[in-house]
Parts: structure tokens; sequence; C-alpha cells
């Protein structure tokens, strides 16, 4: 405060001294004049001598002035001001002589030029002294006081009234005097705070410009309508795009909008934000930006265009992404490491406990892997377990898991398989099976031909209580019981298998007697022509109907009676009823219609049987069915088993005129030219990839590649599980043959079939 008072102060004598020049010669003219007029009436030497010393303050006063202006910061304010009041000091103790020494004397005249000289002088002294307080008070007291005090002495009324006059006029101009140099220091005070701004502004708006030229981080202007008003190098430089491109770019019309919300924002007078993956228009590159908006405002608030910082931020993403990716996935194979497989098996544990739907851990652990490490050195055992992981990852749906975990240990996580344990088991078990086929391929690693097998333990997430960590633990638990039991085996975790087991053997047993009770019939479904619409043959399923169980699903009982051997009986009973239904219907239709194939389902089991084909020539010759209208339907595993014996039989069954098909095609390991080694008629698409035609343009692909595939080995194709128009009118566009499902009808009584071969013929 105290130096604000201080500029000010030398503010203050500044202007006396700017107006010293001017008015000292004013004054040296007023003495002159004075003196001329006096000359004549008064003491010629006194008023020489006067003059003199007059016109000698006058010219220092005159010089000091001009000293000042050459250096003011010669002195302080303090001593300029001091010197000044001094020489003015005396300057008005030679005016106030004039009445002491001429006054009384004098006439009238003399007085009335004695008083209107003075009267100029106070008025000047008003308006050069104003801006200092003691200077103009001390002029105008020591001026005007003494003339005052001797015009009251005269004693004459006349001189009393001017002697009030004067007091009266004294008392303005020391008023006046105050008014001015209050107006000085208003005046004084704004200026200085204009300037004061005006330095602020300057200084910020510098710095501003510095920092939008060589800021680290992009920023751009953009006005009402969007449009890119000013941009700065670093902008230009992660854009890479000439300014002149940028400025008048419509933000509007930029192809990738998803910043626009935060440009938005802005003009909303909210501050926006944007972080995420930004395509340039210009170089078309891929980038992650950081984008923050700001509006600006005017004066009266209103937002008038807004300021963009943007940071580029693709470097850093890439490492996060990399450091993420590293501690996601096994370095080694690419594949999930644990850290994921736990947090997945989180995710489906919730799912789990909200809509029950469960899901399967199988554990994996190579059999010997470590000789082969030991005796081939690590590169060979390296590069196994990157075949193993890829052979995996192959066999197993898009959203199922394999993980790496450890060493030589997997774990394959299957999410979604039923709500029914039984069914859920059944499944996690079937992809087991899967993964055998997968290890009965050698391996060709760096010019080794390895055979290896693995142990599998299953666990199911059952309880509710459980965490990831536990279900890992039981399918660690369940794959150590597989490996003593002989390896190349799989086990499901005890407590689960306890449950199952009882449950297969209760199965079994209501199967055995379902023979006695009636309870196993054969239900058909239509094969239909996919062009036409016409059924042209159907597909026997087996129902078990049971009085114990219930219905119980095939899925779930027919590896039961696999495992028991009961197959071998359930499947004559199968093929004997189809047959002699065929042959009943084409009777009832009196050959009308074009009913050409009975297809059965074969199993592994019931195929492998030395006595297979005598039994099915004996079920031909009993039924008099014509052996070209029967379609066997075989799942790629039977011919994996034993390749050279497949083939044979297989080979037999055309020659007596049967027709094949690979069943479930496409949820196996063998590709189709291992296939086609085969004499197979007809290949059945499995209802998965159907399923997913309206989600999933991949499995459009693949089925359109395997159409084309089957088109080239001559194979007859059947889509399995259609069951809406729309993939049916997909099937009709890629000229597919044949299709099965529930858009037509599921799996009917023979006599609920014979009544859908009315419909379409009435002649039946
Ligand atoms: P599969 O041979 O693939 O039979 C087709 C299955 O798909 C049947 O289930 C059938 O009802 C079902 N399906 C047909 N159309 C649709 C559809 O549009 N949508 C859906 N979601 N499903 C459809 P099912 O009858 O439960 O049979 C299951 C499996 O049991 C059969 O699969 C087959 O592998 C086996 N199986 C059934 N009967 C026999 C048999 O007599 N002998 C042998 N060995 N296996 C049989
Ligand atoms: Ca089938
Ligand atoms: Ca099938």
């Amino acid at each position: 405060m105290k130096n604000l008072e201080e500029v000010f102060h030398a503010k203050l004598v500044k202007i006396a001294y700017e107006h010293l020049k001017v008015s000292s010669i004013a004054i040296a003219v007023n003495a002159v004049l004075l003196a001329y007029i006096l000359y004549p009436y008064v003491d010629n030497t006194i008023l020489v001598i006067w003059l003199v010393l007059t016109v000698s303050v006058t010219m220092y006063r005159f010089f000091l002035a001009k000293r000042y202006h050459k250096d003011p910061t010669k002195m302080t304010a303090q001593q300029w001001e001091y010197k000044f009041l001094i020489a003015l000091f005396f300057s008005s103790v030679l005016w106030t002589t004039i009445p002491i020494f001429f006054f009384v004397e004098g006439n009238y005249m003399v007085q009335a030029a004695v008083l209107i000289v003075y009267a100029g002088l106070a008025a000047g002294a008003v308006s050069s002294l104003a801006s200092l307080k003691k200077a103009f008070r001390m002029f105008l007291l020591v001026l005007m006081v003494p003339i005052i005090i001797i015009l009251f002495l005269q004693n004459t009324q006349v001189h009393f009234a001017m002697g009030l006059l004067v007091s009266l006029y004294l008392a303005l101009v020391l008023v006046v005097g105050e008014r001015f140099y209050g107006n000085y220091r208003s005046i004084l005070e704004s200026k200085m705070m204009y300037e004061e701004e005006k330095e602020k502004f300057s200084v910020s708006r510098e710095r501003f410009e510095i920092l939008f030229k060589s800021a680290p981080v992009g920023f751009f202007f953009y006005d009402q309508d969007f449009i890119i008003r000013e941009v700065n190098q670093k902008f230009v430089e992660f854009l890479e795009a000439p300014k002149e491109f940028l400025i008048g770019l419509n933000l509007k019309q930029i192809p990738d909008q998803r910043i626009f919300p935060a440009l938005q924002s802005a003009m909303d007078n909210i501050n926006g934000m944007y972080e995420g993956e930004y395509k340039s228009q210009y170089k078309k590159k891929q980038m992650y930006v950081d984008l923050q908006t700001s509006p600006l405002r005017d004066t009266s608030g209103k937002v008038i265009g807004a300021i963009g910082i943007v940071n580029d931020i693709t470097e850093k993403m890439h490492a996060l992404k990399q450091i993420e990716h590293q501690a996601m996935y096994d370095t080694l194979t690419n594949i999930p490491n644990r850290l994921t497989l736990i947090e997945r098996v989180e995710r489906e544990l919730i799912r789990f406990k909200r809509h029950n739907v469960i899901f399967a851990v199988l554990f994996l652990d190579l059999d010997h892997f470590k000789n082969i490490n030991d005796s081939l050195g690590h590169a060979v055992g390296d590069s196994l377990l990157n075949e193993v992981a890829s052979r995996l990852q192959s066999i197993v749906r898009s959203e199922d898991t394999v993980a790496r975990i450890g060493g030589d240990e997997f774990v394959i996580l299957l999410p979604d398989l039923s709500y029914d344990e039984k069914m859920a088991a059944n499944k996690a078990e079937r992809i087991a099976l899967k993964i055998y086929t997968v290890f009965e391929e050698p391996f060709s690693i760096l010019d080794h031909q390895l055979s290896i097998s693995t142990s599998i333990g299953i666990a199911l997430a059952s309880n509710e209580d459980e965490n990831a960590d536990d279900i890992l633990k039981h399918a660690d638990i369940a794959m150590y019981q597989a490996k003593k039991e002989g390896r190349a085996t799989s086990r499901f975790y005890q407590q689960q298998m306890d449950i199952w087991i009882k449950r297969r053997l209760e199965l079994e047993n209501g199967l055995r007697n379902s023979f006695y009770n009636n309870e196993l019939q054969v239900y058909y479904q239509p094969i239909v022509e996919v062009q036409s619409g016409n059924i042209i043959g159907a597909e026997a399923l087996l129902r078990w109907n049971s009085k114990e169980f219930g219905s119980v699903s095939p899925v779930e009982f027919i590896p039961v009676a696999e495992e028991s051997g009961l197959i071998i009986q359930i499947g004559d009973f199968v093929m004997r009823k189809a047959f002699s239904q065929f042959v009943k219907w084409k009777q009832e239709c009196k050959d009308t219609l074009k009913l050409e194939k009975i297809a059965i389902n074969i199993s592994v089991r019931q195929f492998s049987r030395v006595d297979f084909i005598a039994n099915v020539k004996n079920a031909i010759s009993m039924s008099k069915i014509e052996a070209n209208n029967i379609e066997m339907e075989i799942v790629e595993s039977i011919i994996i088993d034993d390749l050279v014996k497949a083939k044979e039989k297989m080979q037999e069954l055309r020659s007596l005129g049967l027709h094949l098909s690979i069943d479930d095609f496409g949820t196996g390991y063998s590709s189709l030219s291992y296939l086609k080694q085969l004499p197979f008629t007809t290949l059945k698409i499995d209802r998965s990839f159907v399923q997913d035609i309206d989600v999933d343009e991949e499995d459009k692909e693949l089925i359109e590649t395997i159409l084309n595939i089957a088109k080239r080995f001559n194979l007859q194709v059947v889509a399995e599980g259609v069951e809406t128009l729309e993939q049916l009118r997909f099937l009709q566009e890629k000229e597919c043959n044949l299709y099965q499902g529930f858009y037509c009808s599921p799996a009917v009584s023979a006599e609920e079939f014979m009544q859908l071969l009315e419909k379409q013929n009435p002649n039946c």
C-alpha cells in the first residue's frame, strides 16, 4: 500500500513540475507587468530590488523544472518536492511583500491592480499547484493571509469589505484547490488501474500465445457453427494434416463422429471430454485421443465458441494394451493364462448363480510330457505345447476358453452347457472325447513324430458356494484320479462322479427294463427338400418315456446304452422298427409319394461289432426294404477309431446299396479332406451352425464353404436344426439340398408322420 502511495506521490510531483515551466514564465511576466504599473507610484529602489529577486526566484524555478525534466530519477520524488516547495516558498514570500511595501501608501488604483494580480496568481496557483496539497495551501496562505490582515487593519468600510471578499476568495480557491487535488488523484488512480490491467492483459496474452504455439498438446478453437478457426502446431502434427486443411473444417461433417458429443457439450456450456479411438480424416490415421473441450464465452456469458485440447495417447494405449496382454496371456502359446482363466470362471460363476446355467472346467495334463522335454530339449517341448494349444483351440467353440496355466497344464472352460446337470456332464464328456481325438494324430515337431496323450479332470459348477479356485481344484483332483487310473482318460470330480455314476446305474437298469415295459418308441423327423418343401424321408430318433424317470433325452441315455452295451440291442430295435415302418408308409402311399430315405443313427459300439453287416442284411430282408432307401448316420469318431476297418465296412454297406452320412458335421476335429477318403454320400451340417446363421457372419461363411466343398465331392447336404424362415431362405439361396428342423416338424410318432405325409399328398 505504501508503495502505491509512493507511486502516486511521484506522479503528483511530476504533474506539479509539468506545470512549473509555463507558470514560471507567467509569473515572470506578471512580475514585470506589476512593476510597470507600480513604477510611477512607489519607491523605485525597493521595486527594482523586488523585481530582480522575484525574477531570480522564478528563473531558479524555471531551471529547476528543466532539471527535473532532464532526469527525474536524479532525486527521489520527496527531494524534488522539497526543492519545489522551498522555491515556491520564496516566490510566495516575495509576492506577499508587495502589499506590505506598497499597499498602504498606494492609491486605490495601485491597490486594485495589486488585488487583480493577486486574484490571477491565486487562480493560476490553484490549477498549477493543485497536484501538491502542501504547495497550493502554503502558496495561497502565505500569499493572501498578510493582505487580508492589512485590509482589515485599514479601518475603512471599503477595506473591510474588500478584506471580507478576499477572505471569501481565499476560502473558495482553497476549496477549489482541494477539489482539483481530489480529481487529480482519482484520474491518476483510474489511469494507473487501467495501465496495470493493460499490463496484466498483455502479459497473459503473451503467455497464452507462447503456450498456444509451443504447448505439447494440440489446441483448436471452433465457433458456434463447429467450424475450426485456429489450431496450434502440435494439433497439425497430431493429425498430419496441413493447417489450411484444418482451419475452416466443419466438425459436424468429419467422418469419425465419436468425438462429437464432447464438442457439443462445450457448446452447451459444459466442459466435454472424450477418450478413445479416433480415425483422422486426412491421413485416415487410427489413433487414440484424449480430448477436452471448454466453452468460450463473451462478456455477457454467452457461449461463442469453444476450445479443444487434444492429446495423442496412441502410444500410451498401445503400451497399456501390450502390458495388459502380457498380463493376461501366456507368452509361449499366446492363449489366456491363469489370471484370465480365473477371471472368466468367476464371470461364469456369476451367471451360474443368477441363471443356473451350468459350465464345466476341464483340467488337462499331458502324459509324460517331462520325458519329451528332457530327452528332446525345450525347443521341442515348447513347439509341442504351442501345437497342443492351437489344436485344442480348433475344437472348441468361440465362447470357450483354452488357457495354459502351467508347464504342461491346460484348462478348458466350457460355458453355457445346459440348465440340466446331467446334460451338462454329457456335453463336457463329449468335449473330453473330442480332446482325445486331437491327441490321436501324432504331432510333427522339428522332424520328430510325437505321440502324446492327456489325462483330463472335469468339474462342473454345481454348488453356489464354490469359487473359481474351488472349481479348478476339483478339476485338478479329478485329473489326478484319471492319471492314477491309467492316463489317457477323463474323470469327473469325485463328488459329481458319485452322483452321476449313481444316476447312470439307475438309468442303465431302467433301460434294461424299458424293453419289457415297452417304454422305447421310435419317432421320425421329416427330411425336407429345401427348394420344394416336400418331405422326402425321415430320420429315426429314439424316445424313452420311462415310468420311473419320465421322458429321458437321448443325449443322456444313448451314452449310457453305449457304455453298458445295451446299444446293440437298442440299435437293432430301432433299425428293424424304422425299416418296417418305412415299408408300411410306402405301401400306404401306394408309391405315389416320393419317399426315398429312412435315416438311422448308428453308434460306435454298434458299428464296430463284427456281426453288424450281417445284422443289417437280416433286417433288410426281414422288412423287405430296398437298401438304397436306407441312410446310416455315422459320427466322425467312428472312423477315427480305426480308419482302415471303418473304410472296409462302409464300402461293404455301399455295395449293398445303402447311403452313408456324416452326422453332426463341423463339430469334430477331422477335416473334410480326411473324410473324403471314405465312401460317404451325404453330409449333415450340425445344427449349431445353422442356428447361428442369423447372428454370426462366420457361420454363414462356414456353411457356404461346406456347401461348396460338398458339391465338389458330390455329397448331398442336409442342414440340421432349421427353425426359422430366415434360416431356410439362406439355405435356399445357397442351394442346400435338404433340411431337418422344427421349422417343418420335430420328431413325431409314426402316425403323426403319416398325417404330415397326407397333408402333402391326399392320395396317401
Ligand atoms: P442327432 O442325430 O443329431 O439328432 C438330431 C437331434 O436334433 C434330435 O434330438 C432332434 O430332435 C433335434 N432336432 C431336430 N430338429 C431340431 C431343431 O430344429 N431344433 C433343435 N433344437 N433340435 C432339433 P434328439 O432326438 O434329442 O436326439 C439327440 C441325439 O441322440 C441325436 O442327435 C443322436 O445322436 C442320438 N440319437 C437319437 N436317437 C438315436 C438312435 O436311435 N440311435 C443312436 N445311436 N443315437 C440316437
Ligand atoms: Ca442323426
Ligand atoms: Ca446330427
